[in-house]
């Protein structure tokens, strides 16, 4: 759930220059990449009762996403005020500038899958945005808000509310939250759709990495899952990449969470902190950063296939 520290970077700042920045997604290598300019979180426009900037020029309005849409279920497409008002088109916030690929280098994999899940329960979110690693353009995205197993159906309003309410999206949670078990289904009719996986042979990831930020979401998060859903361990989660090491040991600088990094980057912050897919783009647009600085992603974390299901980190260096 990319934690991060947010109060400082929660001071306000002009909104014109937050729309203006929305529509330049990476600023050019050129740009300075320390920076004490202060970034702003927009408010989400979700909900139609939360205030919507108005005084920027229609052209340049940053705009949510819509998150029925991301499940294949928005039925207003042929409505132009609802098309005013959220973004369908994925790739938007992750644009590529040719001349951002001149300092790339080889990777070891074709794709990487960006994971970002929310939930301290449960799971509650599992996005996934996935980029090219030869071009570090945006590909495709997988998006599924996730339904609690275990939990009463009056404790999930309650959580729900609490969490996706102040962002104006819990009304879509609720209308589109499936259990764990067949999120993961489709997960993987989406991963064989981009020849990234197969039952066979082994399971495992084919030419693609996960790529988290921190071990949380791997480590910690999926196997708990797992575990409630009584869903046996799946190969292609038993490795990942730590981006937040690989930020440390290509900077050679401490990076605590996605916040920092993008602070650090002068990377501003698109969406809502904390809404899954907001937080797995904007993860996206470091990784692009990084790749378009030169960095070569590899795994930095390993699960045995032993039964005790050890974790092995790969990193001298490493965030703990
Ligand atoms: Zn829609």
């Amino acid at each position: 759930m990319a934690l991060a520290r947010l109060s400082s970077t929660l001071t306000s700042a002009p909104t014109s220059t937050f729309f203006f920045r929305a529509f330049h997604p990476i600023p050019p290598p050129s740009l300075p990449r320390l920076s004490n300019r202060v970034l702003t979180v927009p408010l989400s426009v979700h909900n139609p009762a939360l205030p919507v900037a108005t005084e920027a020029p229609k052209t340049t309005r940053w705009k949510p996403l819509c998150l029925y849409h991301t499940h294949g279920k928005c039925t207003q497409m042929n409505d132009p005020m609802h098309l005013e008002k959220f973004n369908h088109n994925y790739q938007l916030d992750l644009q590529v500038n040719a001349s951002e690929l001149d300092n790339l280098s080889s990777q070891n994999f074709d794709y990487f899958l960006v994971l970002d899940l929310e939930g301290k329960v449960e799971i509650l979110e599992f996005p996934v945005v996935m980029i090219n690693a030869k071009n570090m353009e945006f590909v495709d995205l997988f998006h599924r808000f996730v339904k609690p197993v275990e939990m009463s159906e009056k404790r999930i309003s309650e959580y729900i509310e609490g969490k996706y309410g102040k962002l104006g999206v819990d009304r879509v949670w609720h209308d589109t939250a499936t259990p764990f078990k067949d999120v993961l289904r489709e997960f993987q009719i989406w991963m064989e759709n981009h020849l990234l996986w197969g039952k066979e042979p082994g399971g495992s990831l084919h030419r693609a990495a996960f790529v988290t930020c921190g071990n949380w979401d791997l480590k910690t998060k999926v196997p708990q899952q797992l575990k409630v859903s009584k869903i046996k361990p799946p190969r292609y989660f038993m490795e990942w990449i730590n981006l937040k090491d690989i930020y440390l040991n290509f900077y050679r600088r401490r990076a605590t969470g996605m916040m920092t990094m993008m602070r650090e980057l002068d990377i501003p912050l698109l969406g809502s902190h904390h809404l899954g897919i907001d937080d797995a783009k904007n993860i996206a647009r470091v990784l692009q950063r990084m790749l378009a600085d030169g960095a070569v992603l590899q795994i930095t974390a390993k699960r045995s296939s032993s039964s005790d299901g050890d974790v092995k980190f790969l990193f001298k260096n490493r965030i703990r």
